[in-house]
């Protein structure tokens, strides 16, 4: 009798039958070949199946990324009200102006709009020439309206660098990116979820322990939020809660300041009371 099992007995991957299994899903159980099998952060000594691997409940990340898929941020909001002021301020200012340069006014101020808008309803196009627009605005008045001066369109060029920097920021952030339903790399989602939720009382420990040194007001600030924030630091929960250095440094910065300004209010009163006594 032969122990050999044949080929045909042997555990298939569910999604490529054609394919030995590697292993089994740690959830839902599932037979997954070498190809199939997913790593999820945070529970890497686990085995998951694509379809488990990519679920909100089991991946932290993927619940983060969900929470702001298609979901304005802060830059879409801003660039939706600079939109509004633009039109509000291109109207105001052309409507007491002579015909040209009314035109010019209204021209130079509402080019940008139709570029505003659709990046707040988040056609992806808009991205790009959100980057394009702070350029191409002075470059067309240059070639199109013959400004009165020379002076007016560098005016405009120079006033146009800022707005390129923002532009090409807005562009790279990664949040943003969300809004616009792209795909980010895990590594940015990461990061992103980093700053987001990993411990942020920490710090804003660390951020008020830096203030208190300027002003004691916030020195027992930063000694009250690092000491929450490094109790609440757990590198083994899932999702992992770190940033405790951040926390002790705010409570060591806060405790400092602390000691720094009670030095400074001490000396200041020992030598108002001996100027009172020296006065009487
Ligand atoms: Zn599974
Ligand atoms: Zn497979």
């Amino acid at each position: 009798m032969s122990l050999d099992v044949p080929a045909s007995a042997l555990a298939r991957c569910a999604v490529h039958p054609e394919l030995p299994a590697a292993g089994t899903c740690s959830r839902c159980g599932g037979f997954v070949c070498a190809d199939c099998v997913r790593v999820v952060p945070g529970l890497e000594g686990r085995v998951f199946c694509a379809a488990c691997a990519a679920r909100p409940e089991v991946n932290y990340l993927e619940a983060f990324r969900l929470e702001f898929w298609g979901r304005r941020d802060r830059w879409a909001w801003t660039v939706g009200v600079v939109t509004l002021a633009l039109c509000a301020l291109g109207l105001v200012s052309a409507l007491d102006q002579r015909a040209p340069t009314a035109l010019r006014l209204l021209f130079t101020f509402l080019t940008p709009v139709p570029v505003g808008v659709a990046f707040f309803l988040g056609r992806s196009w808009a991205r790009h020439a959100l980057v394009a627009t702070p350029v191409a605005t002075p470059v067309v008045m240059a070639v199109l309206l013959e400004p009165s001066s020379r002076e007016e369109v560098a005016l405009m060029m120079v006033c146009a660098v800022p707005a390129l920097i923002i532009a090409i920021v807005i562009h790279s952030d990664v949040r943003n990116q969300l809004f616009f339903r792209l795909d980010v790399t895990p590594g940015q989602l990461k990061a992103l979820w980093n700053v987001r939720r990993n411990n942020p009382l920490a710090r804003h420990a660390l951020s008020f322990g830096l203030g208190g040194v300027f002003m004691p007001v916030f020195a027992p600030l930063a000694v009250l939020c690092g000491a929450v924030a490094w109790r609440r630091v757990d590198p083994e929960a899932y999702p992992p809660i770190g940033r405790g250095g951040q926390a002790l440094a705010g409570i060591v910065l806060g405790v400092a300041s602390l000691l720094l300004w009670g030095f400074v209010l001490l000396s200041f009163l020992s030598r108002f009371l001996s100027g009172v006594v020296v006065h009487k």
